[in-house]
């Protein structure tokens, strides 16, 4: 089956690409098509954005569709930066700088107290435009300096719970099988495997 991934994070395709690689699954991304629409991620939770970006993508091309919205909550901050994640320091920002300004507002906090979580949802919008969703989610906590160079966004201050490397210490390998986007996408799979979506 065809199956297009509304993303630009070419990292994010990069995941799902690897995690989905071993089934017969032809990826298109935005970058096939002319004029990809761009979405306006204004949805007060990660269910309500992928969807957005799922739905737009399967009118846009007529094919089944996969978006991911995803995110970090420290729970310490109220369960911030959530849907904002990817634009904490402002609209544009790049990921050191909301590294930068998450660790500034919990230079404070005391490591007991560093909880957080990353939350993936990732939505499947079908040819004939029904939507079903998928949930991943993996706790941790945050620590008070960057360590490693993989992954992206805030993989280099996430150390998932029972482990002591960051996630940006991590092979691509570790990561996918503890990550959210891992389990949301392992959940997909075995959606995909019963056949429901053609
Ligand atoms: P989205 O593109 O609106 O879903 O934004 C997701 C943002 O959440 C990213 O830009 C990152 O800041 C953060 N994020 C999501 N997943 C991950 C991950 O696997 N590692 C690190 N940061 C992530």
């Amino acid at each position: 089956m065809e199956l297009v991934i509304a993303t630009k994070n070419k990292k994010k395709i990069e995941e799902i690409r690897r995690i989905t690689s071993d089934m017969n699954i032809k990826i298109l991304t935005p970058d096939d098509f002319p004029e990809f629409p761009d979405v306006i991620e204004d949805g007060l939770s990660f269910s309500e954005n992928a969807a957005k970006k799922s739905l737009a993508a399967a009118k846009y091309t007529g094919k089944a569709s996969l978006s991911d919205d995803s995110g970090l909550e420290v729970y310490a901050l109220g369960g911030k930066p959530g849907v904002f994640s990817a634009r904490f320091a402002g609209e544009g920002a790049t990921d050191s700088e909301n590294v930068k300004k998450l660790l500034d507002k919990m230079k404070d906090i005391d490591d007991k107290d560093r909880k957080a979580r990353f939350v993936c949802c990732i939505a499947l919008t079908t040819h004939d435009f029904k939507t079903y969703f998928f949930e991943g989610t993996v706790n941790g906590s945050i620590i008070r300096e960057p360590r490693g160079v993989n992954g992206f966004g805030y993989d280099p201050v996430f150390v998932p719970e029972g482990k002591l490397k960051t996630f940006a210490e991590m092979s691509d390998l570790e990561k996918d099988a503890i990550s959210h986007r891992g389990s949301a996408l392992f959940k997909l799979r075995e959606f995909l495997k019963a056949g429901i979506v053609k």
